[in-house]
């Protein structure tokens, strides 16, 4: 009898998972998917708020591309309960769906601030498909948007609310911009480059809440003034979507603890993407990545060895990139490391900032920002990533990097990193090349 996956959830981890298992299998499992929406890319949802893109290009697969790679779907379904006991999964119409293997890829959510006034028309979250075409029908020219929160997720939306030509204030609870992406110095940077785009900021501000005034909002502050919006828009975090697993049994942290093979507790159950906690690269230690690059390369891992190779993961990169107003961001790995030894360095002039991060030798972090049209900041973004994911003890070219940080080319090539990164690059597919499944 065919093996049957059964895939819970179609977002970015769930859909490698499928590619990677049929580039092995050429049809001979059956794969079953289950998922609350239609397969898409959040990450793209900033640029069809932005209009560059419009909104039938999000989605990642249609129907008759699952049909294609031989997919039974079940669209518009949520997985309710599991039984690993059992192999079983119940969803929420109460079809029940036996399976061989079980792939938990079911993504998280937005958390909006626990304020009143939070949930009322008007408060958007922008993490989902409908909650970007509530914001795209809500924000007109010259509209005033509040975005509460300035982590990574709001600065992906940036760029789309000024290209919309929105009058944007940023309030963060936090004392900086950015503050689990940059240092004190790059974000007071940040805040100044943002300014001259006429973005207003205000951090250390801790929301109250949010009223109704006359067909706007009222934000409240612990201390400050109110503030008026057309739109308030949060991006006060994200939770793994765990809740429908309570009373499996599975290994939950703050995600689905998995093992070097993305097993949960139960061996024929995976968890791939932002539900799962798995390794990080750099400090071997568990940890939820809720990033695009964990999202494929867990699902190509998962996808392989549910198709029957023996794949062990090394751990996922953290790393964050955004460019705002033709500023590049960027930080990786253990950019913030109390413990490592820290070289940072300005060009003001240049509007260049680096901070790189070692642990002995190696590379273990580092933070760079610079403006979009220098050519170096956007080769050196490249090159900062794959020293540090490939972890290469640099030897004499610690110290090159020490005096000249922003000369990275020599080190990058002395250290061999893109031959180091290479079989990495292709983990998890298969090296034959992928004809159409019969
Ligand atoms: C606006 C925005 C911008 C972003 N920009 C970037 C970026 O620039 N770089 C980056 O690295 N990351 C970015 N991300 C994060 C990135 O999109 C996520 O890390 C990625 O989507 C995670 O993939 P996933 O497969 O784990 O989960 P998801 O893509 O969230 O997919 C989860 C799927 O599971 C389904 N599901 C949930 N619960 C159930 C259930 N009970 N039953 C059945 N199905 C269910 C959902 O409907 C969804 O289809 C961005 C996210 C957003 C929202």
């Amino acid at each position: 009898m065919a093996t049957r996956h059964l895939i819970v959830g179609g977002g970015t981890a769930g859909l490698n998972a499928i590619r990677t298992i049929r580039a092995h299998d050429r049809g001979e499992s059956e794969i079953v998917l289950v998922s609350a929406e239609r397969p898409y890319s959040r990450m793209v949802l900033p640029y069809y708020l932005g209009r560059s893109i419009a909104e039938a290009h999000v989605f990642t697969a249609t129907p008759a591309h699952l049909a294609q790679l031989q997919v039974q779907a079940h669209l518009g379904r949520r997985a309710a309960t599991l039984d690993p006991a059992a192999n079983r999964l119940t969803l929420d119409d109460g079809t029940v769906l036996p399976y061989d293997n079980c792939l938990i890829a079911t993504g998280s959510s937005a958390v909006r601030a626990p304020v009143p006034g939070a949930d009322s028309p008007g408060v958007h979250s922008f993490w989902t498909l409908p909650q970007a075409r509530g914001v795209v029908g809500e924000i007109r020219e010259g509209s005033h948007v509040v975005l509460v929160g300035a982590g990574f997720i709001a600065f992906t939306l940036l760029n789309a609310l000024l290209a919309r030509k929105a009058h944007l204030t940023i309030v963060e609870i936090a004392p900086q911009l950015l503050p689990r992406m940059i240092d004190r110095t790059g974000a007071e940077m940040v805040e100044k480059w943002l300014r001259r785009d006429g973005v207003a900021i205000r951090t250390g501000a801790t929301l109250t809440a949010i009223e109704d005034a006359q067909g706007q909002k009222r934000l409240r502050f612990r201390q400050g003034e109110d503030l008026l919006a057309d739109a308030v828009l949060m991006a006060t975090g994200i939770r793994a979507n765990l809740e429908w697993l309570q009373g499996s049994g599975i290994w939950v942290n703050r995600g689905i603890v998995v093992d070097d093979h993305l097993r949960s507790s139960v061996g024929n159950v995976y968890a791939a993407g932002d539900v799962a906690e798995g390794l990080d690269l750099v400090t071997g230690q568990p940890a939820v990545h809720a990033i695009e690059p964990t999202a494929m390369e867990h699902g190509r891992v998962v996808g392989a060895n549910m198709a029957g190779r023996n794949i062990a993961y090394r751990g996922s990169l953290l790393m964050n990139i955004v460019e705002v107003c033709h500023l590049d961001i960027a930080s990786f790995g253990a950019w913030d490391d109390p413990a490592a030894e820290a070289v940072a360095a300005t060009r003001p002039e240049r509007w260049a900032y680096r901070k790189l991060l070692w642990r002995g030798d190696r590379l273990v972090g580092a933070m760079i920002l610079g403006m979009s049209s220098d050519i170096w900041t956007t080769n050196d973004v490249g090159m900062l990533k794959g020293l540090v994911q490939a972890g290469s003890d640099l030897g004499p070219w610690k110290e090159h990097l020490r005096r000249h940080p922003f000369d990275i080319k020599p080190a990058f090539i002395a250290a061999g990193t893109t031959a180091r990164l290479l079989p990495q690059t292709i983990l998890g597919r298969p090296s034959v090349p992928v004809g159409p499944v019969m």
